[in-house]
């Protein structure tokens, strides 16, 4: 290493290693100043969120949280979120240095979230897509049974619409307070990806940002149809520390980062933050005008799924009809007691047209 070289090393870990000074939070949403993690520069935090969290001095990708990147690809007035209320718990009970709970709830008071996912739907210059959106801030955009839920729920409904799914992911893979019900997330995920994909035949696109490590890597990161990352992007499973000691021998400097997955073909394409919008609408256009794309189907099972639109329609139309039926029902039973064969007739027929049987009527004699 020469002088020159060593003086501008410790330049770095000075800078690195200071406080962020006027920075109560690590996301920049409290005070005036932050500092960029790469180069040191220090920013003015509205400057930062108007240039999309990319730094004024290095242009490196900062984190950028699940409300700010929607309101980047979803057009103003269009986001409608989904199955917000699904909230996590502690089936083991878990506890490390805090308790599992304490942990969540400081999440929550800290980002507003429930848990580390946004999802929901909303136009793409003028184009529906389904878009999952994980929050870093959030225990490390960890993947628990919140996050695998309310991305399989959004998966499976935008397969029942026809809908094209982006997932934006930012994460430090499963999380590990949930055992293995944050694991099998990965396969419940990647099994509803599965039917919107190879059966449906609708379009999956990945959104890589830094960092997209362990269990999300594994599962949906890497399942989509294209592949995006962010530049400068850290992209992996294990850590390269591990992979170090497992091999026993030194990795290259940019190891883990987009640019290397890009050229050994682990990737599609390297999108900066300011185009992202632009180019998810050409691929998404492009999907849609496809000549020779075929019209997929679903396998058996998924369709009868009710929506809870029409679940709510259809107890409307049995609150309106439900007197009247009730009043055939009793009078006719009250004159014939053998007339029951007519009324499950009935009861048959009120099912076949979509509504719910709340009772059987048994005859007494
Ligand atoms: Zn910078």
């Amino acid at each position: 290493m020469s002088i020159l070289a060593w003086i501008e090393d410790q330049r770095k870990l000075k800078i690195l290693t200071a406080p962020k000074y006027n920075h109560p939070g690590s996301d920049g949403s409290q005070g005036l100043w932050t500092r960029c993690d790469y180069c040191g520069v220090i920013l003015y935090i509205k400057h930062l969120k108007e240039n999309k969290q990319v730094c004024l001095g290095c242009g490196a990708h900062l984190i950028m949280n699940s409300t700010e990147r929607i309101r980047q690809l979803i057009d103003r007035g269009t986001w409608c979120p989904l199955n917000e209320a699904v909230s996590p718990c502690d089936p083991l009970e878990f506890y490390d240095l805090k308790q599992y709970r304490t942990r969540l709830e400081e999440g929550q008071k800290r980002t507003g979230l429930l848990d580390a996912i946004q999802t929901g739907t909303g136009m793409l210059h003028g184009i529906p897509v389904a878009l999952g959106v994980m929050d870093f801030r959030f225990m490390g955009g960890s993947m628990g049974s919140v996050v695998g839920e309310k991305l399989t729920r959004l998966i499976e409904m935008a397969t029942q619409e026809g809908m094209a799914v982006i997932i934006v992911c930012a994460s430090g893979g499963a999380r590990m307070q949930e055992g293995i019900l944050s694991l099998m997330q990965m396969a419940k995920i990647s099994a509803a990806l599965h039917i919107h994909q190879a059966h449906a035949k609708l379009l999956y696109l990945a959104i890589l940002t830094s960092p997209t490590t362990g269990g999300v890597t594994a599962s949906f990161a890497m399942l989509g149809d294209l592949i995006i990352a962010e530049p400068k992007a850290l992209i992996g499973f294990a850590g390269r520390r591990v992979i170090e000691q497992t091999l026993l021998e030194d990795l290259p400097e940019n190891f883990q980062t987009s640019e290397y997955l890009l050229y050994h073909g682990l990737l599609d394409l390297i999108v900066p933050r300011s185009l992202l919008k632009e180019a998810l609408r050409e691929i998404l256009t492009l999907y849609r005008d496809a000549p020779l794309r075929r019209p997929g189907a679903l396998p058996y099972g998924l369709q009868g799924k009710l929506t809870p639109l029409q679940e709510e329609r259809m107890r409307r139309t049995w609150d309106s009809t439900w007197p009247d039926l009730q009043e055939k029902f009793l009078s006719e039973f009250s004159r014939d007691p053998n007339a029951y064969k007519d009324l499950n007739r009935d009861a048959t027929l009120a099912a076949a047209k979509g509504m719910t049987v709340r009772w059987a009527i048994k005859p007494t004699q």
